[in-house]
């Protein structure tokens, strides 16, 4: 019987893998952390217990295999090792197969592996971190939670490209959304706040973090969102450019001798807030910089910020087309749920939509904190601290339940 509500967290990348031990019924973590740098000489692991702040770093090189028998190690140390009844992987690409989460079998494992095509930078990190938690877990189940897997309610007229028919229908080309388990967890809580059910309600989420992605949600669902086949299009971001003439391709390629791979460096992680301030990809370092005594500093600075606030503003201020009513714009991801300057530009620019912020409400409500940033006669803006962790913790144990019962 799957009656232990307590799931392992998984979220790896090419070179890290953070986790969090929680209640996915009460969202309650006991341990969480990150191992960073990885098969690098500088790896580490953190691994905050309960309280106990634990910092190992190991003088050899280590991987994804190591960091997660060390964590193995200490919930050992912990007893919490037999509290733990199942994994919840995220999973960036699940294409059009997955619009759930999944139990990993070995023929899941396939499907993952042959949707790295679509996201190679991605999804063979996500199987790194499978792999090594069945070989630590032998006997626990594993899921496959999908960040697109919200977004596969879009309607046709919104995930389609101007391409030629067959490269859809062949290889698979089409907008696809990312960050959808954030723009769901926000949705809901949203909903919850406003009081309405999440079928009849209708929002704009913004999520605007080191990747930052905007979604119409119509009724309880994605009907179209900024990013698209990959993660690079729609608004900019921390170090990527957003969506950009593709002319500009073929220029850096033809006439400036760009190789692909130089393009591909360019628009990922070149570019975005880093690229036009040539200061940085962080929004604090940048906020900083726009009162330097540098003047070139603070005026590049105050540039890439109101590049970016104009084009989330737009990029918002479009989804209007995707939708009939709209109960409330939501702020989430690092940047939306903390900085009172980007929150305060963006808002600016959408006064004909019916947008005023409070300044005060807007000073109070960061650093964790919920709530409402407009004015009274304005629609509503609501900052939403986001929580893909409990998500997957939720679905994982739902799905385990089902299968119990079922
Ligand atoms: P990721 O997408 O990697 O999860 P986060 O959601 O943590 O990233 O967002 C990171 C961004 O949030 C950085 O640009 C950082 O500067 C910004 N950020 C975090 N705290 C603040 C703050 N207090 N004020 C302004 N920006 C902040």
């Amino acid at each position: 019987m799957f009656a232990n509500s307590n799931v392992l967290v998984i979220n790896c990348g090419s070179s890290s893998l953070k986790f969090s031990l929680m209640d996915a019924i009460t969202g309650k973590v006991f341990v969480d952390g990150i191992a960073e740098r990885l098969m690098t000489s500088a790896a580490t692991i953190k691994i905050n217990m309960l309280d106990k702040h634990n910092k190992l770093s190991l003088n050899a090189p280590f991987d994804h295999k190591i960091a997660i028998e060390k964590l193995v190690e200490l919930l050992t140390q912990a007893n919490l090792i037999e509290k733990i009844s199942a994994i919840g992987h995220r999973v960036v690409h699940g294409g059009e197969q997955y619009s759930q989460p999944i139990l990993i079998t070995e023929s899941i494992k396939k499907t993952i592996t042959q949707l790295s095509k679509l996201a190679p930078l991605h999804n063979p990190a996500n199987l790194i971190g499978i792999v090594a938690a069945q070989q630590a877990f032998e006997q626990l189940p594993q899921v496959a939670i999908f960040d697109t897997a919200f977004h596969q309610t879009m309607p046709e007229k919104a995930f389609m490209y101007a391409l030629p028919y067959e490269l859809y229908q062949q290889n698979s080309i089409r907008k696809y959304g990312f960050h959808g388990t954030s723009h769901y967890f926000v949705s809901q809580q949203a909903a919850k706040q406003l009081r309405k059910p999440i079928e009849q309600s209708n929002f704009i989420s913004a999520h605007l973090g080191n990747g930052c992605s905007v979604t119409a949600v119509k009724n309880g669902q994605s009907v179209d969102s900024s990013m698209g086949f990959t993660p690079l299009e729609g608004v900019m971001m921390g170090t990527r450019s957003g969506s950009i003439d593709p002319g500009i391709i073929f220029y850096l390629v033809e006439q400036l001798d760009y190789s692909l791979n130089e393009v591909n460096q360019l628009l990922n992680k070149k570019s975005g807030l880093l690229g036009l301030s040539t200061l940085s990809n962080d929004c604090r370092t940048l906020e900083q910089a726009t009162s330097s005594d540098d003047s070139e500093k603070s005026r590049l600075a105050t540039l890439a910020l109101a590049v970016f606030c104009y084009q989330i503003a737009k990029s918002i201020a479009s989804f209007s087309a995707s939708l009939t009513n709209l109960d409330a714009l939501i702020f989430t991801g690092g940047i939306g749920e903390n900085s009172t300057f980007v929150r305060e530009q963006i808002l600016t620019h959408l006064s004909l939509l019916n947008f005023y912020i409070d300044d005060e409400k807007n000073q109070t409500t960061r650093l964790g904190v919920s709530g409402n940033i407009c004015t009274t006669n304005s629609r509503p803006c609501l900052v939403i601290p986001t929580n893909e962790e409990w998500v997957i913790a939720e679905q994982t144990y739902s799905l385990l339940q089902q299968k119990n019962q079922g």
